[in-house]
């Protein structure tokens, strides 16, 4: 007990404060733990030992067993609209949130379980996870941390060493143990303002206004949160990421990305480009993602409405203009975004609206374009040359003087390895058979985005054309 003690600190001011939107539970047991990714930097921001961590004891706790005295696991409960339907009950069905750390900066970390067992919110579930998609999940967090987007963070991923069923046969079960700045959504509201109990609402608004914007008002928490899912969206379509499921409980209050499901950064660059395998309507394509977060926040202000005013028509009346800034900021973090892509000195909205064009019309593959356009050999890249022409003319006219500085501030923001669709199955298939190399070599890619390393050149590019295009179940 000890050595878990001095492992993690916990807190658990969620649990504690809010007792009616969380059950006490525990993790199940698993037959034969292996730890199969750790990672070491973001144990050292937690403030913990990794060489201990990689112990059976450390590998124990890291599936919530041999917790030291005082922690109290919860199942988390939470409400959503999934693809645009109201479910009042979802909630951690396969999952636990551990307690909290204060880490090395002195801010509040959830340390949450996935994969742990079924729990009061199980519904029809088994509770479980497997390898893949939780090694899918590390991976992809991973690479958005270093893009610089603020996202949950996997610690570790445990195989159970159990077999876990599903749709196309058993498969190796797994434990992924993350980290967020907060596991409140947008569905955690929901579920609040419907218990009817204004206390509860209460309890949970002041839990998130203390944890995330202390000292803010209703209304002004709620502007904050606006604007950093504005600014969260614009961060994602300038990378080319697809989130696949924003459903209300997978969009955040924090503004961490969280819930890598059937996820994919796009290749050719298509605003129409959906992956989920159970998306037929198209709903979370990538150029839809800014209109559906808005609607998401949408929820959100009607949740807390009664805490905004106690006029209600005052109430809709500042919330909805509030609503209304998400547009705006968004526009703007895009446009600067794009300015800095393109190496320009100011943003230039129609240069980058008549380049997503051409990139669309041709089907040039979106991130490999950037990388191109430095290097000074993007023409290529285009079957019909001469609108580029006529483009990068444009652009020529509005670049800062020197060629050798634009070029090296844009392979800043530009990332040269992003996870490729092709590349992530590969790796997840070879490691739900053992072999975890070529994961590890992905992420050691994604990891560093932005610098050029000898012998990663495979993770450059789309998948050879020809192939089947891509898609991501949900069945994880
Ligand atoms: P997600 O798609 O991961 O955002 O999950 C949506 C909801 O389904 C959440 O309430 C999950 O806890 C629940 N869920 C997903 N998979 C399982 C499972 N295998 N067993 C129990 N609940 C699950
Ligand atoms: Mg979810």
């Amino acid at each position: 007990m000890t050595a878990a003690r001095t492992l993690f600190e916990f807190d658990n001011a969620y649990a504690r404060e809010l007792p009616g939107l969380s059950v006490p539970w525990t993790a199940a047991p698993a037959p034969q733990p292996r730890l199969l990714v750790l990672n070491e930097e973001l144990a050292a921001e937690l403030g913990t030992d990794a060489a201990r961590l990689r112990e059976p004891a450390g590998v124990a706790l890291l599936l919530g067993h041999g917790l030291p005295d005082g922690a109290t696991p919860v199942a988390q409960a939470y409400a959503g609209h999934q693809f645009g339907s109201y479910v009042p009950r979802l909630g951690d069905g396969r999952a636990l949130l551990l307690g909290e750390v204060i880490d090395t900066e002195g801010r509040r970390r959830d340390v949450h379980l996935k994969g742990s067992g079924r729990t009061p919110f199980a519904r029809g579930g088994d509770g479980k996870a497997v390898v893949g998609p939780m090694l899918r999940e590390y991976l992809i967090g991973e690479a958005m941390h270093g893009l610089g987007i603020p996202t949950t963070r996997g610690l570790a991923v445990v195989a159970t060493g159990e077999e876990v069923l599903r749709e196309r046969g058993p498969l190796p079960g797994a434990v992924l143990c993350r980290v967020a700045a907060s596991h409140l959504r947008v569905g955690t509201f929901q579920f609040a303002a419907a218990s009817g109990d204004r206390a509860v609402l209460r309890a949970l608004t002041d839990h998130a206004v203390a944890r995330h914007h202390p000292g803010a008002s209703p209304l002004e928490f709620f502007r904050r949160v606006v604007h950093a899912q504005a600014e969260l969206v614009a961060r994602w379509m300038l990378v080319g990421f697809v989130h696949g499921v924003l459903n209300t409980d997978n969009t955040t209050i924090s503004g961490e990305t969280i819930d890598y499901g059937p996820c994919a950064f796009m290749d050719a660059y298509d605003p129409a480009t959906v992956f989920s395998s159970i998306d037929h309507g198209r709903r979370y394509a990538y150029g839809n993602q800014p209109a559906i977060v808005q609607w998401n926040l949408a929820r959100l202000a009607e949740s807390i409405l009664p805490l905004i005013d106690d006029d209600t028509d005052a109430a809709v009346a500042a919330a909805t203009a509030v609503l209304g800034e998400f547009t705006d900021v968004h526009q703007a973090h895009l446009d600067e975004g794009m300015a800095a892509k393109l190496g320009l000195a100011a943003p230039d909205r129609e240069l980058a609206a008549d380049l997503l064009e051409l990139l669309h019309a041709q089907r040039v593959d979106y991130t490999g374009f950037f990388r191109a356009l430095a290097a000074g050999t993007a023409r290529s890249l285009f079957a019909e040359p001469e609108p580029f022409d006529a483009w990068a003319a444009r652009r020529a006219a509005s670049l800062p003087a020197d060629p050798v500085a634009v070029a090296a501030s844009m392979d800043r923001v530009n990332p040269l390895y992003v996870p490729r669709n092709h590349r992530v199955e590969d790796a997840l298939t070879a490691a739900t058979g053992g072999d975890l190399a070529p994961f590890h070599e992905l992420l050691d890619a994604v990891s560093r985005p932005y610098e050029q390393r000898p012998g990663l050149e495979a993770h450059t590019g789309p998948a050879p054309a020809g192939g089947a295009p891509h898609v991501t179940y949900c069945g994880t």
